[in-house]
Parts: structure tokens; sequence; C-alpha cells
């Protein structure tokens, strides 16, 4: 067989072995509906009850306070347009976010503009880095919600939550976080770090994909999100995703375990991979180089686009991204480069490589002399490599 190498943990992640064993079950003899009160609907409530205490422990919240969703969009959607419908009764119509979100975050932020809301978009600086005195000097009165994610999705970066959370309560306003990224990779205690809401995904964190959770602190209550039966205490409504929600019980349960060794393992790794990738002339690192997620690489090789650099690397069987526009899905490159000040020539020659506890010191030695060898070949035809060679571009 071909041999892979799988470098995109930041896009998703294999379904772990322990997470489908525990899963199995749920399809065959505990199918029951956990509303049923015969035994088959009681085992399964049990056991939803369960999962739900399981991921309130690793986050260091109470069973109430999780709710099921079917991933981190929902959950993201649902802590910012339910807190915007919420508030905006009592005239809160003012959001603050960042401007390199998710666009489960962004998207919902511009929809909200559409509809009457007004948003600040919080610059970061050349690192990826949040200021939080300038979430502070965003506040006003008028103010519902912020919003910043924990970890950046593409170059890793890691806000400091608790200082900007402390700012919202001591302004009275509530502070979601997206934590897709950063569960099983920073140590996380909602209570400690003053997190009034956060989104988990479980297909980042080797559980399946379709399913996640809201974290709601006791006493927000937002708007329901799916009318119908009493499920997720009436706010969410449909038939529970049992088989899903097992599976996303141990695996948070798997990766909040042991997290400072883990990092420390995955981090010796990522540090030798942009160490490698930095040899090459003109190279530089996106994000900041120690606030950064253990498994994350994301570097800019100019003058080669990103989705040579992809599709030849997938030739070499290594699997990667690219917020390269060709990539990206539009004209543009991805916001997340342009607001750390990249030019697009840039921006066009990034590459993520995001690698977990499963990848090997042998891997990380092979995608650098992969990477090495595709960004020379791409250099070789690149007018805009040439034109730098010459001294005649100027970045
Ligand atoms: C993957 C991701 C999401 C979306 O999660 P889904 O479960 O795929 O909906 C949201 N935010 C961040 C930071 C992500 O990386």
């Amino acid at each position: 067989m071909e041999r892979r190498i799988y470098a995109d943990n930041a896009a998703t992640t294999k379904v772990s072995q322990p997470v489908l064993d525990a899963m199995m079950p749920f399809f065959t003899e505990n199918f029951g509906n956990a509303s049923s009160i015969y035994t088959e609907g009681r085992n399964a409530r049990r056991a939803l009850d369960g999962a739900r205490e399981t991921i309130a422990k690793a986050l260091g919240a109470e069973a109430s306070e999780i709710y099921f969703t079917s991933g981190g969009s929902e959950a993201d959607n649902w802590a910012i347009r339910g807190t915007a419908e919420k508030l905006s009764a009592k005239g809160k119509k003012h959001i603050i976010t960042s401007v390199f979100e998710h666009h489960a975050v962004l998207h919902t932020c511009e929809y909200l503009e559409k509809n009457g809301f007004e948003v600040t978009y919080i610059p970061v600086d050349d690192k990826g880095l949040i200021n939080p005195d300038d979430v502070k000097n965003a506040i006003r009165e008028d103010t519902a919600l912020v919003t910043i994610m924990y970890a950046n999705n593409e170059i890793g970066t890691i806000q400091p939550i608790e200082e900007i959370a402390a700012i919202c309560h001591e302004k009275g306003v509530l502070f979601h976080t997206d934590a897709v990224q950063a569960v099983g990779n920073v140590e996380i205690d909602v209570k400690k770090q003053g997190i009034d809401m956060l989104s988990l995904s479980g297909h980042k964190i080797h559980a399946q994909k379709g399913i996640g959770i809201l974290y709601m602190k006791k006493g927000i209550s937002l708007p329901n999100l799916i009318h119908g039966g009493a499920q997720e205490r009436g706010k969410r409504a449909g038939t529970e995703n049992l088989p899903a929600i097992i599976g996303l019980a141990k695996a948070v349960e798997i990766a909040t375990e042991n997290i400072p060794e883990k990092a420390q393992k995955v981090t010796a790794m990522r540090n030798r991979l942009i160490d490698g990738l930095l040899e090459i002339p003109m190279a530089r690192l996106n994000g900041d180089r120690d606030k950064r997620l253990c498994g994350n690489c994301n570097v800019s090789i100019v003058g080669v686009e990103g989705e040579f650099l992809l599709l030849s690397l997938d030739a070499k069987g290594i699997s990667a991204s690219s917020g390269s526009a060709c990539t990206s899905g539009s004209l543009d490159p991805s916001h997340v480069l342009l607001s750390i000040g990249l030019k697009h020539e840039v921006a066009h020659g990034s590459l993520r490589l995001s690698i977990s506890e499963e990848t090997t010191d042998e891997e990380i030695d092979y995608i650098i002399s992969a990477v090495k060898e595709v960004a020379e070949r791409g250099r070789m035809m690149s007018p805009l490599w040439e034109r730098i060679v010459k001294g005649e571009e100027i970045l």
C-alpha cells in the first residue's frame, strides 16, 4: 500500500480505536431511545447521562451546563445568535469578535450585522495575538457578547482567554470562546477561567464528525435552538445521537488526560518540523512560536503556490493544508493570513501541517525533506521567485 502521512489534524482526525469501541454497542444492543421508559430506554438514558457527566468533568463544568450539538459550527451559531436574540430585547445590539475567527463565528456575525446588530472586529498583531486592552476598549453599554477563539485553526495561536474573560466580567458582558482547536491541547477549566460559553467539536479530537457541544453556564439560558421534544432540556430537540455522544465522551476523556506530557512530546516534534522548514530560503513561520498549539506548523514559502505544494506533497503521500486562494475556496487567500499582515504573494505560499501524538520522528524527517524538494521544484518554474532572486521584488 502507498505510504500516507496524515498531517492535517486541524481539518479532521481519525476516529480512534477506543472511541470506536465505545460507540459500537450503541448501534446494536444498546439502540434504545433515551426517552423510552422500558429497559433499553433506561440503559440509553444512563449512558447519555454518563457521557454528559464525563464531558462536564473534563471541562470543569456541571453536567446540566453541557448541551449536545451537531458540532462546532452549530455551537458557535447557537452561542452568538442565541445571545444576540436574547439580549437585543434589552437593547444590547453590539457584539465583539476578532478578525480571524473561524467562519462559523465570522459569518454568524455578518448575518447579525445585516439584521440590525453592530459588530466590532478586534485586530490581531503580526503574530496572531489579541491585545486584551483592545477588547476592554471596545466594550460598550450595549455590548451583548464577546466571542474570541481560544486557539486559531490555521496558525495555531493561543489567546489570553482568562484575561479577556476577566475583562468581560468586570464590565458585565458575556464571554464565549470557540475552543474547537484548543480542547486536548491546553488545559481548560471553564469555571476557573471565567468562560461563560464554549464550543467543542468531536471530529477534531478523534471522535466522529457531526457531534459537539455548547457549554452554557448555569443561568444563561439561551433561546431554544430546535423546537420539538424535551431533549437537551427542551433547548435542542431531536432524538439524541447516542453512538456519537458516547464516542465524544470517550474522545474528550482521552484528549484531556495527561495534556502536559502529550503536549511536550508533540511540541518537540513540531519545533523540529518548524526549524527544518525554516532552512528553506525566505521561508517564514506564521503565528507566534511559543503561544501556539503544540501540533501546529504554518509556514509561507514565497514563490511556490499553495495548491502546487499540496498536490505535490499529496503525490509523496503527505496530507497537508494551505490558506492560498485556490485552496481557501475564494479569490483571496485566507482571512487569517491576511489578518497578520501577510502580502497576498506570501499568503499564497502558505503550508499548514498539523501533527498529532501519532506522528513519528521519522515522519517529521520525511515531511521536511519532501517539502524542501517540492519548494525547490516549484520555485524553478516561478516567475515571482525569479524576480525575487534578481532582487526585483522586495516583499
Ligand atoms: C473545525 C472548526 C469548527 C467547526 O466545527 P464542525 O464540528 O466542523 O462544525 C469551528 N471552529 C474551529 C476553530 C474549527 O477548527
